[in-house]
């Protein structure tokens, strides 16, 4: 309703403003009335008297998504077609209500964003003409322009022209994820649009398009004039880091296109991605190239420029990732159907769900003794599961009285464990199947895969994990390993904060075996360290307030509220 129209326009009679009055007192209180209920979309609205400070950083309404509302509070799209992909609107009723706050501004910059991917991504003449523009700069012997050549696109309106970042898959899925998430807030501050190269199919028939409309988020190869992308590295002349170094920053006319190593082993120049200096090269540029297999967001809350910006998505800065990759990650139906029948067998019947992610890496070894060791260590330590009972030999030991109202300790659990290894779930469904719990409480134990060994360049593979990680996602609570991408995925989708193994420490688990992590949001191991002043070594974890050091992992710095 504008405002405009609807005044008195003239109409000032005695008898009208009486009726004007009264009709907007009524319309305030059902309002007020509303919002301390339910508005009709099933959004608990919060107004800023409610006393959390992070509520009231957020303006004066700000919502947080209710998982009896299809659209979250507005963090997904109603444009979809329910059927292309099940979980969209399904996912989040399988999972404890979210208790993180959406703000309406990154709602309405999600729309926006759709706008942008409907007339610029894949399909659409702007694509076309985009890429015509990049395959003539690119090739100084292009033949005489056609229809869709850069020429044509001279008399177009530049503010109608599109620019692009193209996501490229690094390591394994975890990291694939919060590196894609964070490609995307970088797409949505700077206005552009993020395509994601799926090279090799293994990234096929994983997650749904996440954007509504007839085009699509997957790069379209065949014609796509930068080639060997997956070869890029520190040396690729075109990037960012070389080409700061060359002195060529911000050029006039901009690159027509220019590659992002944000990766474990990036140079100090690649680092000025995260300065003033490194964004004002890059801001012309049509086409970004990105490898990363980190989740670098804090490193964009290190530049000025976007401080404010981010402050109005993000008021509370620890619910980053859980509100980004619930909007973008949804499970395909093949990797639903996974999900959906796993949880309906095994998990649903229990009162509580409790996942366990053991991750074992290389670089810290530890036998599989030590580790369960560790891991059982944690989940009594914490009350998670309950101890066993070793003198419980009798038929009725361990076995729940049904009529009696379950207490923390009686109540069923199920413990979904997942990791590439079987160890685990062996030695702890055996425990709970030859003693029992103590208290009287029924643990029941699951383990959908254990594969081995890492594949990522496998199809079935990624599907699997993926499914573990929304599995695990459904938790009620949720232990997790340090240093793993696969973990922050999971705590992420869940919004909760997890109790994390640290990491062994000569072939141990460590005291204490496991710490709550400070934050829901994933760490972002390869952090710049690096002062864009003095253009010298500096510690990413002590230059603004929300970005401190990961307990996980000190080395990485992640987002803290
Ligand atoms: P990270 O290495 O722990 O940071 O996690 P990533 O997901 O990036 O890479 C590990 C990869 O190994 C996963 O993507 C899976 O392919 C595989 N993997 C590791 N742990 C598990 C697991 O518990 N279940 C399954 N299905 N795959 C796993």
């Amino acid at each position: 309703m504008e405002d405009g129209k609807t005044s008195d326009q003239g109409h000032s009679s005695g008898v009208v403003r009486p009726m004007v009055l009264i009709v907007i007192t009524l319309s305030l209180m059902a309002v007020l009335l509303m919002s301390t209920w339910v508005s009709p979309a099933g959004v608990r609205l919060f107004l800023s008297a409610v006393s959390d400070e992070g509520l009231g950083r957020a303006g004066s309404s700000a919502t947080v998504p209710d998982t009896r509302d299809r659209l979250l509070g507005g963090l997904l799209s109603p444009d979809f077609d329910d059927d292309s992909c099940l979980s969209r609107y399904r996912a989040s009723l399988y999972r404890r209500p979210s208790l993180h706050v959406l703000s309406p501004h990154l709602v309405s910059r999600l729309r926006r964003y759709e706008s942008l991917h409907r007339r610029c991504g894949p399909g659409t003449s702007a694509y076309s003409r985009a890429v015509a523009r990049l395959r003539d700069s690119m090739d100084e012997h292009a033949p005489a322009p056609g229809p869709a050549s850069s020429n044509s696109t001279s008399e177009a309106d530049p503010a109608a022209e599109c620019s692009y970042i193209v996501w490229t898959p690094q390591a394994g899925l975890g990291n694939r994820i919060i590196s894609t998430a964070a490609a995307f807030l970088y797409a949505l501050l700077t206005d552009r649009v993020l395509l994601v190269q799926h090279p090799g199919h293994d990234l096929d028939d994983i997650f749904c398009e996440p954007f509504p409309g007839s085009s699509t988020w997957v790069l379209p190869e065949k014609d796509f004039p930068i080639r060997s992308m997956e070869r890029f590295n520190t040396r690729t002349p075109e990037s960012l880091g070389n080409a700061l170094r060359r002195g060529e920053g911000s050029r006039d006319p901009p690159a027509p296109w220019m590659y992002l190593h944000l990766q474990n082993n990036y140079q100090p120049n690649d680092r000025r991605f995260f300065c003033d200096d490194g964004q004002d090269a890059v801001r012309g540029v049509r086409w970004l190239v990105l490898r990363s297999d980190n989740y670098f967001v804090p490193g964009l809350f290190l530049v000025p420029r976007y401080e404010r910006e981010l402050d109005r998505l993000f008021p509370r800065r620890d619910a980053v990732f859980h509100h980004l990759g619930r909007y973008l990650f949804h499970p395909s139906n093949t990797v639903w159907a996974m999900v959906a029948r796993y949880h309906t067998s095994y998990l649903a019947p229990a009162e509580e769900r409790v996942g366990l992610q053991v991750r074992d890496f290389k670089f810290t070894p530890i036998s599989a003794d030590e580790r369960y060791s560790q891991i059982i260590w944690c989940a009594y330590g914490q009350g998670i599961l309950p101890s066993v009972d070793n003198n419980a030999t009798s038929a009725a030991a361990g076995a729940p009285d049904h009529h009696q109202e379950p207490t923390t300790a009686t109540k069923r659990k199920a413990v979904l464990v997942v990791s590439l290894r079987g160890d685990y779930y062996e030695k702890l469904s055996s425990m709970y199947y030859e003693h029992g719990a103590a208290g009287g409480g029924a643990v029941s134990v699951f383990q959908p895969t254990h594969l081995g060994a890492q594949h990522s360049e496998e199809r079935h593979h990624n599907q699997k994990a993926f499914a573990e990680m929304v599995l695990l996602s459904f938790s009620d609570v949720v232990i997790t390993s340090a240093a793993s991408t696969f973990g922050y995925v999971s705590q992420g989708l869940a919004g909760l904060r997890p109790w994390v193994l640290m990491t062994p420490v000569d072939g141990k688990g460590p005291e204490p075996p496991c710490r709550l992590a400070p934050t829901i949001e994933p760490c972002f191991h390869n952090a710049p360290h690096y002062d864009c002043k003095t253009r010298a070594r500096a510690d990413s974890g002590n230059l603004v307030r929300h970005v401190r050091h990961c307990e996980d992992y000190p080395n990485g710095v992640q987002l803290v509220d």
